[in-house]
């Protein structure tokens, strides 16, 4: 069975419509997906019933946190999609990130910067909007040459629009989740380039909050990487998730259902759903 827990749509900043992702998703052969769209479930509207398509679709997103000054991503998976908790947070998530590109426009304008967010807005289109578009805008505006003097003046660390993310806190985003009926899942562990140390400190303290898996498998994943994510799983108790972190097809992207098997040491976390 091919199981692929972890994908994005143009809902979020993939490049196919949740139609298109499903097509593709069956056309490689996979059994079970779960569509995982950053802070926003807006996929599953455009998909009616989801008993309707001839694969298993397990509704869920990727949330935004920080965590010790680590932009955390955290899966959500086996949603109930009609959940208050969980539309209470994706609503409070897309506040929060509009309220944080407010205060980069303000920071930047007192600086005297004839800076636009409706423009801004527009250069992210169906993305979050963040740092690298505000560094494109001000490219247009004539105000840096490109964008690496955009970040060396402006939007770098310590820079006046280096705000940080409102986003919600991991216990209040495990919390949301955990209250949709859903399972909280620490997406693709390795990308944080955290130490060992630290990445161990994560993923008591994940569990001690109610989080339930880490993804072991994600995307392209080096073989060594997947077998030390096994091991600090189990070591603690974890369920293991295994998904591709698809976004748009031949660009070097993980393909759609295409990720190693879970080590045989791992409990899967889908075992429960399916069966
Ligand atoms: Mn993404
Ligand atoms: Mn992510
Ligand atoms: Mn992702």
């Amino acid at each position: 069975m091919k199981i692929d827990l972890h994908s994005h749509t143009t809902a979020s900043d993939g490049r196919l419509t949740p139609h298109a992702l499903i097509e593709r998703a069956i056309e490689k052969g996979v059994d079970v997906l779960s569509i995982t769209d950053h802070d926003t479930v807006a996929a599953y509207q455009q998909l009616g019933d989801l008993n309707d398509y001839p694969i298993r679709l397990i509704p869920g997103i990727e949330f935004s946190t920080q965590w010790r000054g680590v932009n955390l991503h955290v899966l959500g998976l086996n949603l109930n999609l009609s959940s208050e908790a969980l539309n209470l947070g994706v609503a409070k998530q897309s506040a929060a990130r509009i309220e944080r590109s407010e205060v980069i426009c303000k920071k930047l304008s007192k600086l005297g910067l004839n800076v636009n967010l409706k423009q801004v807005q527009k250069i992210a289109g169906k993305e979050n909007v963040g740092r690298p578009h505000f560094a494109q805008h001000l490219i247009e505006i004539g105000a840096v040459k490109d964008m690496s003097q955009a970040f060396k003046k402006y939007l770098g660390d310590g820079k006046p629009g280096d705000v940080k993310q409102f986003w919600a806190d991991l216990p209040q985003i495990i919390e949301w989740i955990t209250e949709a009926g859903g399972d909280a899942v620490i997406a693709h562990p390795c990308k944080y380039k955290m130490t060992r140390t630290k990445l161990i400190a994560l993923v008591g303290e994940f569990k001690s909050l109610g989080g339930r898996g880490i993804e072991v498998v994600s995307g392209k994943q080096p073989a060594d990487e997947v077998k030390k994510l096994a091991r600090i799983c189990n070591e603690n108790g974890l369920l293991a998730s295994s998904g591709s972190d698809f976004h748009q097809p031949d660009t070097g992207w993980c393909e759609i259902g295409i990720t190693a098997p879970l080590p045989k040491s791992c409990q899967p976390i889908w075992e429960s759903w399916l069966s």
